[in-house]
């Protein structure tokens, strides 16, 4: 049996007639940016996330670099990010002009250490950037602590972690603004690229929305250098559909996660762990392997489709030799050490089974 990494046709198969039903308005209505869709889901996501306000904007990297310029960090600022994320975090930092200083994470819960935080912080600092990772969110509580102390915005870039929630509260209200991406393979994915800003601060909520529309607050009136990110009818009418089925699709996610947790047997894999107050939403499963080139190997040539997050840590990329220099052990040995397995809604019982026999098979390197 063959399982694919990720697939979006079981979803697909069951949503076809709400997502064409979808596309069938919006092409009755022919109107393609800023309308009636666009309003419908942000006032929806809001909702959802237990927040006043979501702004669409085009993508994750967009939201989270719309963030950091409403609140005016740039040259000479620090943001604080963890070690262990997905590049984007990092790169909206430096699309501000302002400097990331990264941080490494808990190796229980792959999240940023709130516990080294602090000794980052410096006259500089203006912000942390929490990640709730492979769909778990970070420490909320103790982040907040440290910013408060030193004045400092706490920002979530939840893109990997919709629905999930830290102490009965879900991602996108757990901080001061987070930004979300809605590419198709994540929790809830577009048809292509979008993502939205969510947030309490009616003013933020304002500045994020005209810097997103070429710095305009109504039409021909610009108030700020701003860029050209917007969240289209058509992609906002796919995401209306699909929002409804969000708890139901993280759901099945914990009962496959649940599974390959208690059915995965192997010493020389370490299965991740959910913390206290905390429900996942496994955007990624990532198990950690001493072996794990040959565990991959081995579950490639098993039918099994994985993938690693990350191969390379941020401070090891080309894009970024200013970082080169670090020494960043934990975020390193992650870099080295993991591979996810497949994830995602509609998987059959028998193909969880496939993976969980494959992974109890290995026999080492
Ligand atoms: C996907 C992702 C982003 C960026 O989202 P895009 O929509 O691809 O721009 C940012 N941060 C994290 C952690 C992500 O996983």
């Amino acid at each position: 049996m063959t399982v694919p990494f990720v697939s979006f046709r079981p979803l697909e198969a069951e949503l076809n007639a709400p997502l064409r039903a979808a596309f069938d308005r919006v092409l009755q209505n022919s109107w393609y940016i800023e309308g009636q869709e666009d309003a419908a889901f942000e006032r929806a996501f809001a909702d959802y996330c237990g927040t006043d306000f979501c702004i669409g904007c085009g993508n994750g990297l967009d939201a989270l670099v719309l963030i950091l310029k409403a609140y005016g960090i740039g040259p000479g600022d620090e943001v604080i990010v963890p070690s262990n994320t997905f590049i984007a975090t990092v790169l909206a930092v430096s699309y501000c002009g302002a400097s990331p200083v990264l941080v490494e994470p808990d190796i229980a819960t792959y999240n940023i250490d709130p516990t080294l935080v602090e000794a980052a912080v410096t006259p500089r600092t203006k912000a942390i950037m929490a990640v709730h990772l492979y769909g778990q969110p970070a420490d909320m509580d103790a982040l907040r602590t440290i910013a408060d102390a030193h004045g400092l915005r706490l920002i979530e870039d939840a893109a990997q972690a919709h629905g999930a929630t830290y102490h009965g509260k879900r991602t996108g209200g757990l901080g001061d603004a987070a930004g979300f991406s809605f590419y198709p393979g994540k929790n809830l994915g577009a048809l292509g690229d979008a993502g939205a800003v969510t947030t309490n601060d009616g003013d933020l909520a304002a500045r994020i929305r005209a810097l997103g529309n070429y710095g305009s607050d109504r039409k021909y009136h610009h108030i700020y250098k701003g860029q050209n990110t917007r969240l289209d009818e058509l992609q906002a009418a796919f995401l209306a559909a699909k929002l409804p089925e969000l708890d139901r699709m993280n759901e099945f996610r914990r009962e496959v996660a649940a599974r390959y947790r208690s059915e995965i047997h192997h010493p020389g894999v370490i299965l991740p762990t959910v913390a206290p107050g905390c429900t996942h939403v496994w955007h990624i499963f990532p198990v950690r392997c001493r072996q794990r080139d040959a565990l991959e190997r081995h579950l490639t040539a098993a039918g099994i489709g994985v993938n690693k997050h990350y191969p390379t840590p941020i401070h090891k990329q080309g894009a970024y030799p200013e970082l080169a220099g670090l020494s960043l052990p934990l975020a390193e040995e992650i870099s080295a050490t993991e591979l996810s397995l497949p994830m995602y809604y509609g998987m059959t019982p028998e193909q969880v089974s496939a993976v969980i026999e494959a992974v109890n098979r290995f026999t080492g390197a």
